[in-house]
């Protein structure tokens, strides 16, 4: 979207011109579930807006999930490599689209240029992906450190003709994160991957990282983005979904409103969100639909939205553009809802 320079990941532009892009983390090691149920849920993930999905990829046994899913995954496969050089260079071989390493973790310098020949060899984009906490020591300020170490790890790279590179620069202090984005822009065109990393539960690290990343992107920084949250990956995309629409970046997918409860609430928000938000997100239609608590005055307060769902009781009402489409029991809401929403 806003960097000069473009990286490409299974044909997926990042930087330039293009959207910028959802990523999230698997958060599961291999073999915790089966490959089909980590492929279903990344096809979820995907419909939610995700467009990389990274892996941890920390031993050779990992290799035999990880090629099963890079061939079979609808969206491009990033493996995340620590210290070790051949694991990165195993994940490579093993069909990764995109590897994401620090080069001051894997050591010599012998071994990152054995790892970008590999790249080259399998047209594999690599993120330089540095934090905080894993920097060397030296002068100058945090962020300061952070981009010298960027700029000195593209320099290698280029000079073995390297150029398929995004940079992530990541702390867990939110004003030193924007701060290194906003400097590294400043001095290099390579995309960026930006996010807040140890950012807290899902609630603080949706704060954080909104403040963070919704300055930097309002000022045209960051081509990828990722909420990194102690929580669930779906919250992650979600929440990275609502920031790239109130930041007027997408405008793809339904926007969800819902009251905030009152003593008066009789239609269970809370539990009709937890089980149909993701549902809802996944559905390609720019509208807006509303949850409300009561028919006091949630029909009334939803009059605005596209549909609303409200209820009293074992009652539940469905209303298009304010007015009464259908009645149903809570039972059968969940269905009900997505039934006229299909219809429309
Ligand atoms: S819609 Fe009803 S339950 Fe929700 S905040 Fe308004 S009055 Fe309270």
């Amino acid at each position: 979207m806003f960097s000069e320079r473009s990286a490409f990941v299974r044909g997926l532009e990042i930087g330039g011109k293009a959207p910028v892009r959802i990523q999230t983390t698997y958060d599961r090691p291999f073999g915790a579930e089966s490959t089909d149920d980590i492929l279903r849920h990344i096809s979820s993930l995907s419909a939610m807006g995700c467009e990389l999905i990274r892996f941890a990829f920390a031993s050779k046994s990992d290799a035999r999930y990880f090629s099963e899913i890079a061939e079979h995954s609808p969206i491009p496969v990033v493996a995340d490599i620590h210290f070790d050089y051949r694991m990165a260079i195993l994940a490579i071989e093993s069909g990764a689209d995109k590897i994401r390493i620090n080069p001051g973790n894997i050591g010599a310098e012998w071994k990152t240029r054995e790892i970008v020949k590999a790249a080259l060899d399998h047209d594999t984009a690599i993120r330089i992906g540095l934090n905080s906490g894993s920097l060397p020591e030296g002068s100058g300020s945090v962020p300061e450190r952070m981009v010298g170490s960027a700029l000195g790890y593209i320099e290698l790279f280029e000079s073995m003709g390297f150029r398929n590179i995004v940079v992530s620069l990541k702390s867990s202090d939110g004003a030193e994160t924007a701060e290194a984005a906003r400097l590294f822009a400043s001095e290099s065109g390579y995309p960026q991957h930006i996010g807040v990393t140890e950012a807290g539960d899902s609630v603080i690290a949706a704060v954080r990282s909104a403040w963070t990343l919704g300055s930097l992107l309002s000022s045209g920084i960051g081509d990828t983005i990722r909420i990194s949250m102690t929580g669930s990956i779906d919250d992650e995309v979600a929440a990275a979904a609502e920031l790239l629409r109130i930041t007027g970046l997408s405008r793809k997918g339904v926007r969800i409103v819902s009251c905030p409860r009152c003593g008066r609430h009789s239609f269970d928000t809370i539990g009709f969100l937890k089980e149909n938000r993701n549902r809802l997100l996944a559905l390609d239609k720019n509208i807006t639909v509303a949850i409300m608590g009561c028919l006091v005055n949630g029909p009334g307060e939803a009059g605005y939205a596209d549909y609303a769902i409200t209820g009293y009781g074992d009652k539940v009402y469905i209303y298009r553009k304010g007015s009464l489409v259908l009645k149903t029991s809570s039972d059968k809401a969940s269905d009900a809802l997505f039934e006229v929403l299909g219809d429309e």
